[in-house]
């Protein structure tokens, strides 16, 4: 047997944390890094959070799981603070991202059948990342994510992302909802224009179809406001929302205003995890601490100074970097080149990890509560690794 006991669908590099410590995560070997990817903007608390690490052992020790057929005191409770605090009226509980966007795709088809129309279709944007399940993959263009697993699921179709006359172009009478990122992640944190924002919003409106917003990884206080589209002052229809929400516990939900979840009746979708009393806790527990002005206040003055920084830092390498965007704490540099290796270069050899994305640009992702300290050591570390980077032969 050559196979590896863990599945071998991650191409996994040889730095091995099992500790974490606030911003930083400490491997195998002893070897700390800084850590400015967060699991892909999951642990926006950092590592061992003082009060999420309590809720969860506390819950823990209370009650861990009981089925969603019985009445969940803890679900509510967060229910009513994502309603209290959100566009939604009402919230469905998973496990992850995909489930999340799972849900939000079954709410559009439902939203229009439940009332006896036929529209099904769901227009997607181009270099998209909706996750990895087959409805998910099915609504990504990308056809690296495609191979081997056809037939997809039939019913999206893919416009390149920020065109809003390709958007409107593309829709027909089975057209039953947009789904976009705000900002694309997986695509090389390219942030939505206003004008499509805003564009999809009202062409939404005029058609009768709705607007889904994939924050699974721009939502939660990642760019300064708790979901992305408050910046665009853009009200959606229904938000997959996960990443970031459990704080490192998975967790994810489906947004959804009343109107947008009336297809969404007893009996017609489900999960055994999803809304546990121990995700539950979790998610309180970061919404304890990001959901309201200052924490948010203070992640938009953190991300203007880190971008700041970065920006200054990058103009002494004209030949390595392009600039650098984003929002919040969610920003990506571009490069001129490929990034993959020169995010290797920085993990292995400085001690930094952020994230590859697509469109030569890599993220910066560290958690939301960082101080002065941690953007001085970034960029130190980002200095020395632009300073004795090889590219490597192509
Ligand atoms: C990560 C991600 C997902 C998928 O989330 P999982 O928890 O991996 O299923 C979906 N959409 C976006 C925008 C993401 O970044």
């Amino acid at each position: 047997m050559t196979i590896t006991p863990l599945m071998p669908v991650y191409p996994r590099c040889g730095f091995r944390p099992v500790r974490g410590e606030g911003a930083w995560l400490i491997s195998e070997d002893g070897s700390r890094a800084l850590d400015f990817a967060s699991g892909i903007a999951v642990n926006l608390l950092g590592h061992g959070h003082p009060h999420l690490t309590k809720a969860i052992q506390e819950q823990a020790a209370t009650l861990m799981h009981v089925s969603n057929l019985y009445g969940s005191p803890q679900g509510e409770k967060f229910a009513q603070r994502l309603v209290d605090t959100t566009f939604a009226d009402t919230v469905f509980f998973t496990n992850s991202g995909a489930e999340a966007v799972e849900c939000a795709i079954k709410a559009a088809r439902a939203y229009h059948q439940s009332a006896g129309s036929d529209r099904f279709e769901i227009i997607t944007f181009k270099n998209a990342f909706h996750g990895r399940t087959m409805a998910t993959i099915s609504a990504s263009n990308q056809e690296k994510m495609h191979n081997g697993f056809s037939p997809l699921l039939a019913g999206f179709k893919y416009v390149e992302f920020d065109d809003l006359e390709g958007a409107k172009a593309a829709i027909s009478d089975k057209t039953a909802a947009f789904m976009v990122e705000p900002i694309q992640g997986e695509g090389g944190v390219r942030p939505a224009s206003q004008e499509f924002m805003q564009g999809l919003r009202d062409l939404a409106d005029e058609h009768g179809i709705l607007l889904v917003l994939d924050e699974v990884q721009c939502g939660v206080a990642r760019t300064g406001a708790l979901y992305a589209h408050e910046l665009y002052g853009v009200t959606p229809d229904i938000v997959a929302t996960a990443k970031g929400i459990g704080g490192g516990f998975p967790l994810g939900a489906c947004l959804a205003t009343e109107d947008a979840a009336r297809g969404m009746v007893a009996g017609t979708h489900g999960s055994t995890y999803g809304g546990n009393p121990l995700a539950m806790a979790a998610g309180n527990a970061v919404w304890d601490v990001v959901a309201n002005d200052e924490f948010l206040e203070n992640v938009r003055s953190t991300g203007d100074k880190l971008c700041a920084a970065i920006e200054q830092f990058i103009g002494n390498y004209p030949d390595l970097f392009i600039g650098v965007r984003g929002k919040g704490l969610m920003l990506g540099i571009m490069m001129t080149q490929e990034t993959r290796s020169f995010v290797a270069h920085l993990r292995d050899n400085h001690g930094l990890l952020t994230v590859a994305a697509g469109d030569n640009t890599f993220r910066v992702l560290p958690p939301l509560n960082i101080d002065d300290s941690h953007i001085a050591t970034f960029i130190e570390k980002l200095s020395a690794g632009a300073a004795d980077y090889v590219a490597p032969e192509s």
